[in-house]
């Protein structure tokens, strides 16, 4: 079967799917972006995403290519014309096409609107977290906006492939003070010793997850210990349990960093736990 995608206003093949080569997002990055979970034909917390998108494009002045419920008509026809049931859908928005000047073109140009669906077999998900994944740790070089979803990742693609070339799955970034923000595309938790479960507290050097803020309720409502705050490295080697978060990867133990084993090297209870029970708690809309 053919994949379809849709580009400013028409459903196109995916091979035939093109952007002008003056649109924003191609030569400035000047754009934002959401990643959605399609499972067994539902979307996870569509909600959260259409609202962090609203937000992202409102922190940048673009404005909204279409109205959410338009939008959501859209995204329910990619999943279908493609017929995916387990996978993720992509939403890219950009400023526009427009003669290359740094400044804003006028407003009367339109945002570019682009949305493609992803088929993904749930199960090679699973496998990879019976094992738990490696991640490595490198300078966190990313601009001071990164709760802002845009589509200038570079400092992650960088990050990311190194991991890659390391052998390792996810790279967790590291600020000036030595502290752990994120991955390159996922949030990054850690379970101490004493058994409280930590993340980096909701600021402008990581983005508001959605998987984080659904496991956020997830973790209250099992009377389990939060803190949101900065964890170091150290505090990262010595955890009990580590994992990451993300719409591509749901809960995802960690059980290497820097060749360093965590915990027992295995996933751990808490990890794996909270990995089984997400998919109940998290909204889902067809
Ligand atoms: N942090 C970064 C830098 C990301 O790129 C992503 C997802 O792409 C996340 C965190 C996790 O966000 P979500 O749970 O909304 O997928």
């Amino acid at each position: 079967m053919s994949r379809v995608a849709y580009a400013n206003g028409r459903y196109v093949l995916h091979r035939d799917a093109m952007v002008h080569i003056e649109d924003r997002g191609y030569q400035f990055a000047d754009g934002v972006y959401e990643v959605c979970e399609i499972f067994r034909g539902a979307l996870i917390d569509e909600k959260r995403h259409f609202e962090r998108l609203a937000y992202s494009l409102t922190e940048l002045q673009i404005a909204a290519p279409l109205r959410t419920g338009a939008l959501a008509v859209v995204v329910r026809e990619v999943m279908a014309r493609n017929r995916i049931v387990n996978g993720f859908i992509y939403v890219q928005v950009t400023r526009g096409v427009a003669p290359r000047d740094h400044v804003f073109p006028p407003k009367s140009v339109s945002p570019s609107l682009v949305v493609t669906a992803r088929h993904v077999d749930p199960e090679k998900n699973e496998i990879k977290a019976r094992k738990g994944i490696s991640v490595i740790t490198t300078p966190d070089l990313r601009w001071k906006r990164v709760d802002i979803k845009t589509i200038s990742l570079l400092p992650n693609v960088l990050a990311r492939q190194l991991a890659r070339e390391r052998g390792a799955y996810e790279a967790w970034l590291i600020d000036s003070g030595g502290m752990v923000t994120e991955g390159t595309a996922s949030n990054a938790w850690i379970v101490s010793e004493a058994g409280t479960i930590v993340t980096h507290q909701l600021d402008h050097s990581i983005l508001r997850g959605i998987t984080r803020t659904t496991l956020i309720e997830i973790i209250a409502a099992q009377g389990l210990k939060l803190e949101e705050r900065k964890f170091s490295l150290e505090e990262a080697f010595a955890a009990r349990e580590a994992f990451i978060t993300g719409a591509t990867t749901l809960i995802m133990p960690v059980v290497c960093i820097d060749g360093r084993q965590i915990g027992t090297g295995a996933p751990g209870q808490v990890a794996s736990k909270l990995r089984a029970i997400f998919h109940d708690t998290a909204a889902r809309s067809s």
